[in-house]
C-alpha cells in the first residue's frame, strides 16, 4: 500500500490592481455577466466569460428553474454559446465572478464538479489548457493554470476505450 499526494497550484492575486490589463477586462466583463443571471431561487448570480484564441469574449451567466435539475451554470451557458457562435474557436481564458444577493460574497467563485468536468472536456477536445481567473463580488482573485487542477484524476475519454 501507498499513498500519494495531490497538490494544486494557485496564484492568489490579493486586489484586481495585481491583474495584467487584459486578465482585469475578462474579470470585469463575468462581473457584467452576473447582470444576466437569472436566479430567482439561489439569488447567487454568476457571470463567466471566455477569452478565445480569435480575441472575442463570450459571456454566459447561471440560469435557474423551478424544477431545479433544468438548471444550467454559467460556465456551461458560455461554452455552449461558444460552440455554436464560435465552433472552431479555441478558449483561452476563463473568469468566473459570483456574487451573493443574501451577503457580500468575498470567496472566489470556483467551478462546480459538473462544470469542470465540462470545461476538462474542451481543454482534451483542443489539446489546450484553459486558464481560470476566480472572484466573489470582492476580495482575492484567484487563478489556475488548467481546470485539471481543480479537478485531479479526471474521467476522460481514454477511460471509455
Ligand atoms: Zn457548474
Amino acid at each position: 500500500m501507498k499513498k500519494i499526494e495531490i497538490n494544486t497550484p494557485i496564484t492568489i492575486f490579493e486586489n484586481i490592481d495585481e491583474l495584467p490589463a487584459d486578465d482585469l477586462y475578462l474579470l470585469t466583463s463575468a462581473k457584467e455577466a452576473t447582470y444576466k443571471s437569472y436566479a430567482p431561487y439561489s439569488n447567487f448570480n454568476v457571470g463567466c466569460a471566455i477569452l478565445l484564441d480569435n480575441g472575442e469574449i463570450i459571456s454566459g451567466a447561471n440560469q435557474e428553474n423551478a424544477a431545479y435539475p433544468a438548471c444550467i451554470c454559467a460556465e456551461r451557458v458560455a461554452l455552449s454559446a461558444i460552440s455554436c457562435i464560435h465552433p472552431n474557436a479555441i478558449p483561452i481564458k476563463m473568469a468566473i465572478v459570483a456574487i451573493n444577493q443574501n451577503k457580500e460574497n468575498t470567496a472566489p467563485a470556483a467551478p462546480c464538479g459538473e462544470c469542470r468536468q465540462a470545461i476538462y472536456e474542451w481543454e482534451k477536445r483542443h489539446n489546450h489548457p484553459i486558464e481560470i481567473f476566480m472572484r466573489g463580488e470582492t476580495g482575492e482573485i484567484y487563478k489556475v493554470d488548467s481546470v485539471a487542477e481543480l479537478l485531479p484524476l479526471a474521467f476522460k475519454k481514454d477511460d471509455l476505450i
